[in-house]
């Protein structure tokens, strides 16, 4: 018995949605699921504009086009994050300023960001890692004092709040992923959720490939055209209607992986077994995998680390105790993965940016070399049922 790090959820209704979308003659993008999906992200979110994509990683692309970053431009990022939030940058040229972790969190340290500006610097893009919010209001003072743009990538923070607003609409630019290790999936699917009222039309026009035909479908002009630069950035039909079976489920969805999520917490904050939804006797075999481990050999994340339960995370004295974890959690069936490596150690980041780019960045690095993520899925709890 394998119980996989991750499964692709289907929530009821995706295959009826995909049928409908086919029998409506229209299955390419920009259709009846595509707007049913946006409309619902920006009434729920209060997104100004949201335009879904084929992922996150196109999102981040539109969104470099879209604010015009140019070749000699520096852009901030964390560094223990997808290759994605950076490429997007460097497909335009720009050179990538990487900030380290928190000591306690994987997500950026804001208390890092002022030190790196510099008169080249464009924009900020921070990550909010297992959607666990990065502190956004020193950060879009910072952006504005220095006049930056702000971009969240929140590719795993759907549905989550940072003071009261959600994460994506905070920043001038919001990128989020469905790919199918998402909370929310359709599996591959991204959006752009655009926030500076300004920025709407030209990144209609981007996801259109650099034409007017948004405008063109709503009436708006008579004929559409070529009129700037852009890309195919639109998911077909056949995603949207996927993805709209997820979203009629998503209270159902969250709801479920924070209990899982809860019940990993209170089993390694307590030790005891009072799970909910997680059986015994999946949660003893992490028992045994620690045995011959030193004590106190890990921490894992802290309770005010739920967000929207994306990931559930132990965090390893080194890099060996992670390592002989994860190989006796897999003689028990049970795949764990580990995370990013961090991307200023890359073999691309040494080859394309200069010396003074690669500073040493220590919690980056022990948040590559010794987090461990665990299984983490809504059907989780069916299959650790059928050990017994
Ligand atoms: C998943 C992820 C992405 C990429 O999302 P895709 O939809 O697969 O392109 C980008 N950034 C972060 C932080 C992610 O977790």
């Amino acid at each position: 018995m394998t119980i996989p790090f991750n499964k692709p959820f289907l929530s009821g209704n995706e295959l009826d949605y995909i049928r409908d979308a086919i029998q409506r003659g229209k299955i390419s993008g920009n259709g009846h699921y595509t707007q049913k999906c946006q409309a619902f992200f920006e009434q729920r979110y209060g997104f100004q504009k949201c335009l879904l994509t084929s992922s996150c990683t196109d999102a981040l692309e539109m969104a470099a086009i879209l604010l015009d970053i140019q070749p000699g431009d520096e852009v901030i990022l964390p560094s223990f994050t997808f290759v994605s939030t950076a490429n997007a940058f460097v497909l335009r040229g720009a050179k990538i300023v990487f900030v380290d972790s928190k000591a306690e969190h994987p997500n950026l340290d804001e208390s890092l960001l002022e030190e790196l500006i510099t008169d080249k610097t464009r924009a900020i893009v921070v990550v909010h890692y297992g959607g666990i919010a990065c502190e956004m209001d020193s950060i879009m003072a910072l952006a504005a004092k220095h006049h930056l743009v702000v971009i969240e990538d929140a590719a795993q923070a759907i549905d989550q709040d940072y003071r009261g607003k959600p994460l994506g609409s905070i920043g001038h630019l919001g990128a989020f992923s469905f790919h199918e290790t998402k909370n929310i999936q359709c599996g591959e699917g991204g959006m752009l959720a655009i926030n500076d009222p300004g920025l709407i039309h030209r990144a209609e026009i981007i996801w259109e490939k650099g034409t007017d035909r948004a405008a063109f479908f709503r009436g708006e002009v008579d004929k559409y055209s070529w009129v700037d630069i852009g890309s195919s950035f639109l998911p077909s039909e056949l995603n949207a209607a996927y993805l709209w079976a997820q979203l009629e489920n998503l209270g159902r969805i969250q709801a479920r992986r924070k209990a899982i999520w809860l019940d990993y917490y209170t089993y390694f904050s307590s030790g005891e077994q009072k799970p909910s939804l997680l059986n015994s006797r999946y949660l003893g075999y992490f028992a045994e995998a620690k045995q011959g481990l030193e004590r106190a050999a890990f921490s894992f994340s802290q309770a005010s680390d739920l967000g929207n339960a994306h990931l559930f995370y132990l965090l390893f004295a080194d890099h060996s105790r992670r390592t002989d974890f994860a190989a006796r959690l897999k003689q028990s069936g049970i795949l764990a993965v580990f995370h990013y490596q961090s991307l200023h150690r890359s073999a691309m980041a040494k080859k394309y940016f200069p010396e003074q780019y690669l500073r040493n960045l220590p919690h980056a690095d022990r948040f590559s070399d010794c987090l461990l993520r665990l299984p983490m899925f809504y059907e989780l709890p069916d299959i650790t049922a059928t050990l017994g």
